[in-house]
């Protein structure tokens, strides 16, 4: 029964904060919502699984460890550059860095 008792008021549709680098940030078409990250960070994390799972980023043949540290260095320069919160990363970027 939603009509005229004010109930229809919509809660900022699909923004919320990144529990990860703290950015407010908004929802794309991304699946990335239910697990409150922004787009950046969900896809970090996705490396990170990635290269854990290969037990490390040198036998990821799919992307080519190359691309995967230059994709990591620059989602986070990006999240850097709009005033997120990288330390959760620190070791992420520290596997980007070598080699
Ligand atoms: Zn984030």
């Amino acid at each position: 029964m939603n009509g005229r008792d004010g109930r229809r008021f919509r809660t900022g549709s699909g923004c919320y904060k990144c529990h990860c680098c703290g950015r407010m940030t908004r929802s794309t078409d991304n699946s990335n919502e239910y697990l409150d990250l922004c787009y950046q960070c969900y896809e970090l994390a996705g490396y990170e699984n990635m290269i854990s799972d290969a037990g490390g980023i040198d036998n990821l043949t799919r992307e080519g460890p190359d691309e995967v540290r230059r994709r990591i260095r620059s989602y986070i320069a990006e999240i850097e550059r709009r005033g997120g919160d990288v330390s959760q990363w620190k070791n992420l970027a520290a596997t980007a860095e070598n080699g």
